[in-house]
């Protein structure tokens, strides 16, 4: 099990999403690897399409910084009713251009395995 990066929630597996973290940038150049969950993968790819503003001190996946941020809410859980909370996350235009990339990728494998 792990956990997702923007929630919490433990999943089996999760969805490899190659982020330019500022941070480790000139030690891995083409990025490192966060992993978020399928449904967060989705409110991402959502979120990318409203690309609604938010203020924030910066991403929530790749900590970069003074960057335009924009608002995803993912239901982070807690154990009392409804258990989960919508918590808004700050993510910048990179990573959700990475997480597009995971999308086209999974899309991708799942043809392949369609014709085997
Ligand atoms: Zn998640
Ligand atoms: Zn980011």
């Amino acid at each position: 099990m792990a956990d997702c990066e923007l929630c919490g929630v433990a999943r089996p597996t999760l969805c490899p999403v190659k982020v330019k973290a500022p941070g480790v940038l000139s030690a891995y150049p083409a990025g490192t690897w966060r992993g978020i969950n399928l449904e967060c993968l989705n409110i991402c790819h959502e979120a990318n399409m409203q690309r609604v503003p938010i203020k924030a001190k910066k991403c929530d996946l790749c900590s970069s910084k003074n960057v335009p941020l924009f608002q995803v809410k993912v239901p982070v859980p807690i154990f009392q009713e409804p258990y989960h909370r919508e918590t808004i996350k700050a993510i910048c235009e990179s990573c959700f251009e990475a997480c597009e990339d995971t999308i086209k990728r999974r899309e991708a494998e799942k043809e392949e395995s369609h014709h085997h």
